[in-house]
């Protein structure tokens, strides 16, 4: 059996691995690349392998950097099978749509401003080619064996990143080989996640680094949280949280009610204006059994937030001028509503910028949280004078000592660790923890690069 990295290298987007015998090819994750340009534009190139080639995918959970490729490999010619967890499957329904409207968004623009290379540019894929990609899902419980090609069987398991989220085994009858992907873990301590569970056998164990090189803090975030939510509203600022629609927002939205609840921030309006938030905010309470939250928290959170759904609604937000809290997508401000507040927010120094998960290189997020004076957006600088947060230990990635005692738990004995989902040092830092503490071997793969297990 054959694997090759055809993404997620070097990078924490643009996850692709691909598992190939005599017979068949599996697809692991089919991400999106995100963050600086020369990785955005490896989205257009063709897919290295040909699509029509490969029998069927499998997917980790729903970020758009694990499953936001998926219309585009069916608009080009895979017609095979896409596997994942119930609730990876209905978030999916969520955000391959958004994906496309927002291609085709991005193509529109192009076109009116003359910055496109092509006379008429074309979205990488649209809402109809996301909704197609969607006919070719099935979904599979936790713990569930199944072979979505010939001679490979594939079970996932609890990974508590976000809903949905599994690590794959994939089993290779054959070769009696047994290869895991853990994708996106979780931390041990999450404030609405479970933690992941420990795996308990690998051949070959592929393995993230998004926090590879770092450590969340021993801070409290609930109680950092309430310091700057209490402090801004004091000075009569705006608290605005850039979110991931899908899993961060819920936790910050849980948590400050919370807080609010307890007496440690004063009441003040909470709005969450992202309509794919609200959409995943549904479909998170709906799956309560597989979270720490019950179903009377869930309630709290949708009866105590207002739901900022039309446009217009989201231009009146923008004119608001007392405290208040807005969670708005997307979590690195890479796009969405979100841009919209950061222009009205940003100028003032009333206000406060509060990041809650890791910010790729490249992304408006990181260069904010890095102290940038000034922003683009909108084709327009927006100086930076709003107090910027970041509060990473609220991620939803466990740093390298969460991941280190996660391998831990499990009676695992890979031959081999393979470390991707990382900017390279974090990755490197992470190769060689792993080989210290575990002495197993380990390597940070290259772009492309293919090994027999
Ligand atoms: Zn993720």
């Amino acid at each position: 059996m054959k694997l090759r990295f055809l993404g997620g290298t070097g990078t924490v987007t643009g996850s692709r691995y691909l598992l190939s015998d005599d017979h068949h090819r599996l697809l692991v994750d089919c991400g999106m690349y995100q963050g600086v340009k020369t990785l955005r534009r490896r989205n257009w190139a063709s897919f290295p392998v040909d699509p029509a080639s490969i029998d069927a995918v499998v997917l980790t959970h729903a970020h758009i950097d694990h499953s936001g490729y998926l219309p585009a490999l069916v608009k080009n010619g895979f017609r095979g099978k896409v596997y994942c967890t119930p609730a990876t499957h209905e978030l999916c329904r969520v955000l391959l749509p958004d994906a496309g409207y927002l291609q085709e968004e991005d193509a529109k623009y192009a076109f009116r401003k003359k910055f496109s290379r092509h006379e008429k540019p074309e979205p990488l894929f649209t809402v109809k080619d996301a909704w197609e990609a969607l006919k070719h899902f099935e979904s599979v419980g936790y713990h569930q064996k199944f072979e979505p090609v010939k001679g490979m069987e594939v079970h996932f398991t609890p990974a508590g990143h976000i809903l949905g989220s599994s690590c794959v085994h994939v089993h290779h009858k054959g070769a009696a080989r047994t290869v895991v992907f853990s994708g996106d873990v979780g931390r041990q301590t999450d404030l609405i996640m479970r933690p992941p569970e420990p795996i308990e056998h690998a051949d070959v164990l592929v393995c993230e680094s998004t926090y590879g090189d770092r450590l969340h803090g021993e801070t409290d975030p609930e109680q950092d949280l309430a310091d700057i939510i209490t402090k801004t509203a004091g000075r009569g600022g705006i608290t605005l949280l850039p979110a991931f629609a899908v899993g961060r927002a819920q936790m910050l939205l849980y948590v400050i009610h919370k807080l609010m609840s307890e007496g440690r921030v004063p009441r003040m309006p909470v709005f969450l204006n992202s309509p794919m938030a609200i959409k995943a905010t549904e479909i998170f309470c709906k799956y309560h059994q597989e979270h720490k939250l019950n179903p009377r928290q869930c309630e709290l959170i949708d009866d105590k937030t207002q739901f900022v759904r039309t446009v217009e609604e989201s231009i009146q937000l923008d004119s608001v001028r007392y405290p208040c809290v807005i969670v708005s997508a997307s979590g690195m401000a890479s796009g969405g509503r979100v841009l919209h507040h950061l222009k009205t927010l940003l100028p003032n120094p009333r206000n406060s910028i509060v990041f809650a998960g890791f910010q790729a290189p490249g992304t408006r997020g990181d260069a904010l949280v890095n102290g940038a004076a000034q922003v683009k957006v909108h084709g327009e600088y927006w100086p930076v004078k709003a107090q910027i947060h970041n509060l990473d230990s609220m991620s939803a990635h466990g740093d390298y000592q969460e991941l280190l005692a996660w391998l831990e738990q499990g009676s695992l004995k890979p031959e081999r660790v393979y470390i991707t989902h990382g900017e390279m040092l974090a990755s490197d830092e992470m190769r060689k923890r792993i080989t210290e503490t575990f002495g197993w071997p380990a390597e940070a793969p290259e772009l492309f690069e293919e090994v027999e297990i």
